[in-house]
């Protein structure tokens, strides 16, 4: 169901750059690479963890569906997927939405640890 409140629920279909049953894909409007795509529920959830079967598979085909899709535009070299769940661990949009991050070699000095440095002092566990 739509939140009116909601910046995920305002998007238009037709704005989407992926659609399937349950769920659809458009481009991070302040994105941290390009072609950062978020990949949402169609049902207003704050978590993946609230869907129903169908929802999640759904969400997860589509993640898939759009990693390949990007890889054809720019032949990243990787991708962080990542999904903020929760006020604590960061999430300012409360629909539930998976990150898809294209990454290239060289677009930071060191990218090792990737995810672990959502917290900082304690990501570095390998010794040079
Ligand atoms: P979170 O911090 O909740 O995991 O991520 C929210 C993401 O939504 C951010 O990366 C932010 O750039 C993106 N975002 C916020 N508002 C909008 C919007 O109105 N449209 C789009 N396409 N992305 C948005
Ligand atoms: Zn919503």
């Amino acid at each position: 169901m739509a939140n009116k409140i909601c910046p995920f629920c305002a998007i238009p279909e037709e704005e989407c750059s992926g659609l399937n049953e349950h769920a659809a894909a458009f481009r991070d409007e302040y994105p941290l690479a390009e072609g950062h795509t978020l990949v949402i529920p169609k049902r207003h959830v704050a978590s993946i963890f609230d869907l129903s079967n169908e929802e999640y598979r759904d969400l997860w085909e589509l993640t898939r569906a759009m990693r390949v899709e990007i890889s054809g535009e720019q032949n990243p070299a990787g991708f962080n997927i990542g999904i903020n769940d929760g006020a604590a661990a960061g999430q300012t949009v409360s629909h539930a939405h998976i990150h898809i991050i294209p990454r290239h070699d060289g677009d930071v000095p060191d990218p090792r640890g990737g995810i672990r440095w959502v917290l900082p002092e304690k990501a570095v566990y390998w010794a040079d």
